[in-house]
Formats: structure tokens, sequence, C-alpha cells
């Protein structure tokens, strides 16, 4: 085949692969058609891979394959392992490896050609190096901290910001150096050096609680590597991929940050989840009620309004199919039953959506948070399945919680709140939740799955046999 030919050829396929990833990412933005937008990007990246092996300058296919295989076999043995739950950490494994690729190709490129390349290609090649370095750390360290293998508390020190501002405009300086004088090699590889330390300076004042807003920014920053390193290479699937990475990332991360009422600079620069400074009570002076299965299961029984509010204690005990029995028995007695879904239950986005999904619940029964939040007044209970702090009323009430301003669900103002959890502990950010001491709450405590289960076989006793299977 003619090169000419072959490149109409690899032409083609990038087209299609780039119209298969907008549309697949188009195709994310509802549950209904999730699914589908997977499979599009997954076919855009087979044709993207297919498509790029078919240039005429690949010499020899055995390290391809060869890395090709090492890559499924790493790549299905993650996926397969990883639990939903800690799939942030997994996520930022994979902006690692990305950015390693890209950060590698990147100084293998300025190895081989740098002193003849022009000034375009150069600032293309410094920005994929330094934002690909930078973000196989930050990485690392992301992924350290979620899984508890570093500390996932902030760790700060005088001066930390702007050292760490200092630190970024010496290795732009550097960069720019290299642009300038393409046969400094010594100045690129300290401009290298230095990105890979920032990444691990920039991750480290950040704590645990802030890490997955932080894996969606390290994402943008990993698609934007990514898409100078197409126009380094003068690759268009690279180039298109990089952006829509990058964008994505940057518009997620901001939406996140959003609905915990931070900024983005609040995020990178103000060490949140330090010891709180709150000014709640003492949960030592205050009194909960902890109420049994059977207790709660009559109180539902006469429910005619009930919402429940899902969070990573669901996810933890995989309670969503016990979960969506419950619903299907309070349904069949006519009580009316919908999901609340704080955009930041769980660990990720729309964690509770994929779990409920999962297990069948329809999607027209989940509501987000603006959707459903003033119906809570009219609701008889409010259901709470290990979600903790999306329901903490400090977040409108107590200037000194971490989490004051952050938008939550107002379970707190149903006439009656059931609390599934095992035990008084707080949730992600570390704080009491004066919702669990409030008149109307009772505490159901135990693992979420085996409560809802409980509840299930405590309604069936109580409701009328006609009901049970209608
Ligand atoms: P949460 O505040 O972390 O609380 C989860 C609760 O689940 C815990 O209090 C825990 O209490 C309970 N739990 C754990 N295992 C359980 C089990 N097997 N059975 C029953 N209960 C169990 O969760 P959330 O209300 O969903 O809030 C999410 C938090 O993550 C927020 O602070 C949010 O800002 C943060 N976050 C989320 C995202 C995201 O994208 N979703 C991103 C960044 C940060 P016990 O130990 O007593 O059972």
């Amino acid at each position: 085949m003619s090169h000419s030919v072959l490149n109409t050829l690899i032409g083609l396929t990038y087209f299609v692969a780039s119209l298969l990833f907008i549309f697949g990412l188009r195709s994310l933005g509802s549950p209904r058609t999730a699914r589908r937008g997977m499979h599009m990007a997954e076919l855009g990246m087979v044709l993207a891979i297919v498509g790029t092996l078919l240039n005429h300058e690949v010499i020899s296919f055995t390290w391809i394959v060869v890395g090709g295989a090492i890559g499924t076999v790493l790549g299905i043995i993650i996926a397969v392992w990883t639990p939903m739950t800690a799939m942030p950490q997994r996520t930022a494994l994979s902006h690692a490896f990305g950015a390693l690729a890209a950060s590698l190709v990147g100084i293998a490129h300025f190895y081989e050609k740098g002193a003849s390349m022009n000034t375009i290609e150069l600032v293309a090649l410094g920005f994929e190096v330094m934002f690909g370095s930078l973000t196989v750390t930050g990485s690392l360290m992301a992924f350290g901290k979620l899984q508890e293998w570093l500390p996932g508390r902030p760790v700060t020190y005088k001066g930390q910001n702007v050292f760490n501002v200092g630190l970024f405009f010496t290795i732009a300086g550097l960069a720019i150096y290299v642009i300038i004088d393409p046969t400094a090699a010594t100045a690129f590889y300290v401009m290298v050096g230095l990105a890979t330390l920032f990444g691990v300076l920039l991750v480290l004042p950040i704590g645990a609680a802030d890490m997955p807003v932080v894996i969606a920014l390290l994402n943008s920053y990993a698609g934007l590597a990514a898409s100078a390193t197409g126009f380094a290479l003068g690759n268009n699937i690279l180039i298109i991929a990089g952006a829509l990475d990058g964008a994505s990332g940057l518009i997620l991360s901001i939406i996140m940050s959003k609905a915990m009422n931070r900024s983005i600079t609040n995020v990178l620069f103000g060490a949140f989840g330090k010891a709180p400074e709150s000014t709640a009570k003492s949960a030592a002076t205050l009194t909960y009620r902890s109420a049994t299965p059977d207790e709660a299961a009559s109180i539902l029984d006469t429910a005619e309004r009930v919402v429940v509010v899902p969070g990573y204690g669901m996810a933890v005990s995989q309670a969503q199919h016990a979960v969506k029995k419950l619903t299907e028995l309070l349904e069949r007695k006519g009580t009316d039953v919908r999901f609340a879904i704080h955009p930041v239950a769980g660990r990720m986005p729309g964690h509770m959506n994929v779990l409920l999904a999962e297990a069948g619940v329809d999607y027209d029964k989940l509501f987000d948070m603006d959707q459903i939040n003033d119906d809570f007044e009219r609701t008889d209970v409010a259901i709470i399945i290990g979600a903790n702090d999306v329901v903490n009323p400090a977040a409108r009430s107590d200037p000194g919680s971490p989490i004051f301003g952050m938008p939550i669900l107002n379970a707190d103002k149903a006439r009656s709140v059931m609390v599934l959890k095992r035990s008084m502990s707080p949730g992600f950010a570390g704080i009491d939740n004066e919702l669990f001491y409030k008149p109307n709450t009772m505490m159901v405590f135990g693992d979420a799955a085996k409560t809802v289960d409980a509840l299930v076989t405590e309604l069936k006793e109580l409701t009328p046999a006609a009901a049970r299977s209608a």
C-alpha cells in the first residue's frame, strides 16, 4: 500500500475515533446512555491504536506487542480486582501511567532530535514533559494518600505556597531557556527532575478528603500533556483526545469543588483536612436515640412518602440490592419512594448512580440535590443509608466547621430520620454530625446491607399479604 493511501486511511481512522470519543463523552452525561458512551469510547480507542500501528514509520512490532501484552494483562488485573470503593485511587494510578508515557515519549523525542527541533515543536515538548512529569508524581502521591500508604492529612510548613510558586516559575524558566537554546540538555533534564519533585510538593499539603478533586485536576494535566505530545509528534488523535481529557478533567474538578463549596485555589492551597475548629457541641454532651429494625419497620409501614439518601456506607456494604428490595416492598403497599443523590456522595462523582443502576433501581426515582431538597419538609421518613457528611447540618449552621458552606441534603427536615450505619463514627470529613442527636432521628446500627435486609423481613411481617404479593 502506498504511503499516501496509508496516510489517508490513518486520517480516516483518527477522524472516526475522534467522533466516537466526542459522542462517547457526551453520552456519559446521563446514566441512561452512559454504558453506550463507554462502548463508543472503547471502540474509538481501538481505532486510534489501529491507526497508529498502520504508521509506516513503525520499523518493528516486537516491543509494541510486548508492551501491549503487558499493559493488557495489568489492565485486566487492575480492573477485575479493584473494588468500586477504591475507584478514585485506581484512576490516580491510571493518570500516573498515562502521564509517564507522555513524559517518556517527550524525553525520548528530545534525546533524539532536540537540537534540530523548531520553536513550536519545542514549546509543545516543554509543555508535555513539564505537565507529564509533575502529573506522574502528583498522581502517585494522590494514590498513596487515598490508599492510606501515605498520611492522609495535609503536610504543611511555613512559606510552602511561596516555595511552590517559586519552584513552578523556575521550572517554567528552564523550559523557556531550553526553547531558546535546544542544545541545553542539562537544563532540560534539570527541568524534568524539578517538575517530578513539584508533583510531590503540590499534593503534599492537600488532605486525602480533597484527593478526588486533585485527581480530576491531574486528569486534566495528563490530558494537556497528551495533547502537547500530539503537537510535538504531529499526531491529530493525541491532540484531540488530550484536549477532551484536559477540558473534561478541569470541568469535573470545578463541579466537585462547587459541590463542596470550595474554590480550586482553596483545594490546592487551603490545606483542607487539618484538625477542625468546629464550634459544634461535643458528642459527649449529647444523647442519641437508637432503634431496632422492627421499630424502624413499624414507622416505615405507616409512611406515605419516603426519601432514601445513599452514601459511602451503602457502597462499602454493597447494600444497593437490599435497598432495591426495600423500595419494591414499600411501593407495593403504595408508599412513594424516591432517592436523593448528593453530587459528592460516596467517593467519586456518580458513585451512587452507578450502584443503584447496577441494582436495577429505575433512573426516574433518582433526584439530584436541587430537584429534591425542598421536598424533605413533606417527607415522612428520610432513610439515610451509610451517608454522613452529605446530610450534616453543620454545613449550614456552623461557621467553624470544615464543611461549612457545602450544600447538603435537607434530610433533617423530614418528619422522621432513620440513620443506618455501624457506629457513631464520623464520615470522610472526620467531624461529628449533629443530625444524629436530633429528637426526630433514630440510629439503626449495623452493616447497611444487613439492616436493610432486616427491615425488609420486618416489613413483610407487618404488611398485609395482598400488598406483599401484588
Ligand atoms: P461519609 O461522610 O464518608 O460517611 C460514610 C458513612 O458510612 C460513615 O460515617 C460510616 O459510618 C458509614 N459506613 C461505612 N461502612 C458502612 C457499612 N458497611 N454499613 C453501614 N454504614 C457504613 O459519606 P457521604 O455522606 O457519602 O459523603 C461523602 C464524603 O466524601 C464527603 O465528605 C465528600 O466531600 C467526600 N468526597 C466525595 C467525593 C465524590 O466524588 N463523591 C469526592 C471528594 C470528596 P460507620 O463507620 O459508623 O458505619
